[in-house]
């Protein structure tokens, strides 16, 4: 079939660099390594973040790939601590998508849009232009088929899934404790769940679906969407697991170069990595428990710091970098002395991907977003799991007890904190433990796994290049 030279496609993330970094990563790879030109459409506001700025401006973006900034919402009715994460971000997205297909006329109608799982407005957009629209999962496939399901369990069942007495069984899938429920399904009243479960219901609208994820890491949840009667019924979109799709290359910032120079000197496996995502923050009292169990663990680390924050757990989502910041005003009295030489601590924002691959690297304290999770094992790092919110919880229990790389600290029953004793024993754990060295050897495994997925002839590169090929041929 005739190949045309360049089809030009469109990409779309929901604010948060949780999803505009795979996407990003994705959009990258269809230019680079397939040709394909790309409109990267950017949901932008009046509120500044550093880091998103510097990845979307990035000097090495490839050619072939425009940023295209689409007119900024203003935030300040949304950015109150008492808005959840969802609310805020789809209230964006709504107000953003609203110039959707003026742009996209604009651009030149592109023959397929890629959409991010919270942008589903962009569906029926599509639709009036005959656009081809894909779905991107930025979570895992785990929880994919939680929520190709919550429909169902939406419909079936009465009152709060979290007062559900046992395990929620999602058809040929590991079940769920109703204690390990993602944040927005927490609460069916209010508003976060109204807009979870409204982009969630429209999945099926795909012409096709991306997972970040390959076919080891996730083999029952990937076998059951194929096979099991109830996602056939749905009918589920055609799914292609193309991961790990995750950053590749970071410009560093003078400090940033010094952390890698000080890890170039340690010891092989011997820092712990700690950070919390893009939004993460602890509570004033949590910082301070963490900052003693670092320093009695006796370990090399480098820990990302951010201002705690008592209101929320994702105080930096939607402003990562730009966040007010002086570790001496919160950290506790002589800490950044007393670790002189054995830790370093960087404020906000740290380069993650480059730490995690570092081979002095040798474990991750993480709040196990997706795409830190990528991260760790694809550098074949071992996890301390630190849910904050969203899905992290989810994941949390999948790197724990399916896929055994992680170990999860325990609060004590009545207490709001991870005590500093427990944090040094997972330090420990982890970092010179026999159970550290098995989980070494399992996520050294599974990243050996995910390069293969990736490579010529792996699975995650052939369903790439697959839907790649469609898009190509011609008469399309
Ligand atoms: N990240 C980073 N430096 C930091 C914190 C985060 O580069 O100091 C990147 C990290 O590598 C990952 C993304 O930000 O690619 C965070 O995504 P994730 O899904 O782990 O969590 P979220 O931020 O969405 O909660």
């Amino acid at each position: 079939v005739a190949e045309s030279s360049q089809p030009h496609t469109a990409v779309i993330a929901s604010p948060g660099l949780g999803h505009v970094i795979p996407l990003l990563e994705f959009a990258k790879r269809l230019v680079s390594n397939y040709g394909i030109r790309v409109s990267f459409l950017s949901i932008s506001t009046n509120e500044a973040s550093t880091a998103l700025d510097k990845l979307l401006h990035s000097p090495t973006l490839p050619h072939g790939l425009d940023v295209v900034d689409l007119p900024p919402v203003d935030v300040s009715a949304v950015t109150s601590d008492d808005i959840p994460v969802l609310t805020r971000l789809c209230a964006i997205v709504e107000e953003s998508l609203k110039s959707l297909k003026s742009v996209l006329l604009e651009i030149g109608k592109p023959k397929a849009m890629v959409i991010d799982l919270f942008c589903t407005q962009a569906f029926q957009v599509c639709n009036e232009l005959s656009i081809q629209t894909y779905s991107f999962c930025t979570p895992s496939v785990s929880f994919f088929t939680f929520a190709l399901y919550l429909p169902t369990l939406d419909r079936e069942v009465e009152g709060e899934f979290i007062d559900l007495p046992e395990p929620i069984e999602i058809p040929g899938c590991s079940p769920v404790r109703p204690e390990d429920l993602l944040d927005q399904v927490r609460d069916r009243k209010i508003d976060e769940y109204k807009w979870f479960l409204l982009h969630i219901s429209r999945l099926p609208l795909a012409s096709g679906i991306f997972l970040n994820s390959w076919e080891e890491l996730e083999p029952v949840p990937l076998k059951a969407i194929r096979e099991h009667p109830f996602f056939l019924q749905i009918p589920t979109p055609p799914i292609y697991a193309i991961g790990p799709l995750t950053k590749q290359d970071e410009t560093l910032s003078a400090s940033e170069e010094e952390c890698m120079a000080w890890l170039d000197k340690q010891p092989p496996d011997s820092v712990l990595f700690v950070a919390l995502g893009s939004g993460g923050t602890l509570t004033a009292e949590q910082l301070t428990e963490m900052a003693w169990g670092l320093e009695l663990s006796q370990q090399r680390f480098i820990w990302v710091v951010r201002k705690p924050s008592d209101a929320s757990a994702y105080a930096t989502f939607f402003n990562v970098g730009s966040d007010v910041n002086d570790p001496k005003a919160y950290l506790p009295e002589g800490f950044l002395g007393r670790i002189q030489g054995v830790g370093m601590v960087l404020q906000s924002w740290a380069p993650q991907v480059a730490i995690l691959r570092h081979p002095s690297t040798g474990g991750f304290l993480s709040h196990c977003g997706w795409n830190s999770s990528l991260e760790s094992i694809s550098g074949g790092v071992p996890m301390i799991a630190w849910p904050l919110y969203a899905e992290q919880k989810m994941n949390a229990a999948m790197l724990t007890e399916d896929i055994g790389v992680a170990v999860k600290p325990v609060m004590e029953p009545g207490k709001k904190v991870i005590r500093r004793e427990e944090i040094e024993r997972v330090a420990r754990l982890v970092m010179e433990g026999e159970e550290g060295n098995v989980m070494r050897h399992r996520v050294k495994e599974l990243k050996d796994g995910a390069y293969r997925a990736l490579d010529e002839v792996g699975s995650s590169y052939n369903s790439f290049a697959y839907v790649v090929r469609q898009w190509k041929k011609a008469d399309n």
